[in-house]
């Protein structure tokens, strides 16, 4: 078992005269004056993180599209708006905050495998860079749709690389058997038939093979494949202008190494180059790893429940802030905002609502008394934008550090926020 301080913080998140912080500000300040559950983010380390992919970049064409499911509060799009990138969508309301957040429409990339007409239209109407479609009856909607505007959308066609299981496990959506992109033997005959469509303009390919990837060999083989298809789509007569690899680079939850961004794409660019491909415009699609370890959730220790078989902690953060744990067993680590002195104890770490599945950590030695504020950390991916209302529980605050600047980016839902949509019988 790890005690909260066994190993090293994420970057802009320290102690400072014993109380944990994010760039210059205390959390327990924040706390104090903002109320809990809270997620307090460091625009510096989402701005560094975005720095690796953009060092390794550097000089050529390209275009890192946030994927904004990751975290879509308006404040962390227009920060990483501002520092050069473009959004990777998924929907039609992620496109109205990515034209809300000042994207400039080009620049924005439509992915997902159930886009619906009305989707596509505004998509068309406000003029984005690409659509990246999934299957072939997609492809033949998005055309009727793009000829009846009278326009020519342009498309990407997401292919299926079918990364050996075997070796990598962990990879979940570029498989056979799962329901995203386009089978590797069906690819060349799907781009033929899209250059034939008089409502498509084919500019790229793209692939995404999953998500917290860890190592560098399943990226090093989904490019030789989508290489190998780009070769094969090109011979057959239909020009590739771009290269998509999509997302999913891990961070460190609980000492898993990933590479760094720049590390990993200096050696995929080299292959990249190698394969006669370094003229192609680069697209990237990286959530997680830009603004993962920028958040923190602190939350306040309501009860000590000890038990004869298990000790639990009862925290105002639950699985509705913080769904990751109770969805995919996720791992974040949990230290004290104030570290007290004394023996830990072993805690199951849990939140107020009414399900066992309410937990956000298990097993962890703290030293702690009622009162006390927790810091959940790697808190700024794939919580806030999974944050539901379950048990008529407001959505928290949010802030955003920038040094010694703090901005409200959300304020914390109230009971009357939730009901604003619903009517009482007449
Ligand atoms: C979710 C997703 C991403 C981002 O994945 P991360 O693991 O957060 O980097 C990129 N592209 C597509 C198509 C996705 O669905």
């Amino acid at each position: 078992m790890k005690t909260a301080s066994s190993h090293s913080l994420p970057p802009h998140i320290h102690y400072l005269d014993g109380q944990l912080g994010v760039e210059q500000r205390s959390l327990e300040a924040l706390a104090r004056e903002h109320g809990t559950p809270l997620f307090v983010y460091s625009q510096a380390a989402m701005l560094d993180a975005l720095g690796g992919y953009q060092r390794a970049l550097a000089g050529r064409e390209h275009l890192i599209c946030y994927a904004m499911k990751a975290n879509s509060t308006l404040g962390i799009l227009q920060s990483l708006v501002r520092a050069g990138c473009g959004l990777d969508i998924v929907s039609g309301g992620e496109l109205e905050r990515a034209l809300a957040a000042g994207v400039t429409p080009e620049r924005i990339i439509f992915s997902g495998v159930g886009k619906t007409r009305a989707e596509m239209r505004r998509a068309l109407a406000v003029g984005i860079g690409c659509f990246n479609v999934e299957s072939r009856a997609e492809l033949d909607v998005l055309d009727a749709v793009a000829q009846e505007v009278g326009q020519r959308a342009p498309v990407s066609i997401r292919v299926n690389p079918n990364v050996d299981a075997k070796t990598h496990p962990y990879i979940s959506t570029g498989l056979k058997g799962n329901k995203f992109g386009i089978a590797h033997e069906d690819v060349v005959a799907t781009y033929q038939h899209a250059a034939t469509c008089r409502g498509l303009r084919v500019v790229g390919i793209d692939c995404h093979i999953g998500s917290q990837i860890t190592q560098t060999e399943p990226y090093l083989d989904a490019m030789d494949r989508v290489l190998d298809l780009v070769q094969a789509i090109e011979t057959s007569g239909v020009a590739i202008a771009h290269i998509d690899f999509g997302g999913g680079l891990g961070i460190d939850y609980n000492a898993d190494a990933p590479p760094p961004a720049q590390q990993l794409w200096t050696q995929l660019l080299h292959k990249l180059d190698a394969r006669g491909f370094g003229d192609r415009k680069i697209l990237l699609e990286p959530g997680r790893s830009l603004v993962g370890n920028a958040g923190v959730c602190v939350t306040e220790v309501l009860y000590l429940k000890p038990g004869e078989q298990k000790n639990f902690l009862i925290v105002d953060a639950a699985m509705n802030d913080l769904p990751r744990p109770a969805m995919y067993e996720a791992f974040h680590r949990i230290v004290p905002v104030a570290p007290r002195p004394g023996a830990p104890t072993t805690w199951d770490v849990v939140g107020p609502v009414c399900e066992s599945g309410d937990w956000l950590g298990r097993d962890r030695a703290l030293a702690v008394q009622a009162g006390d504020l927790l810091a959940v950390l790697s808190a700024g991916a794939y919580c806030m934008s999974m944050a539901s209302n379950y048990n008529t529980r407001g959505r928290a605050t949010e802030l955003l550090v920038q040094g010694e600047q703090v901005t409200v980016i959300r304020q914390r839902e109230t009971a009357a926020d939730q009901m604003r949509l619903e009517s009482l019988l007449p």
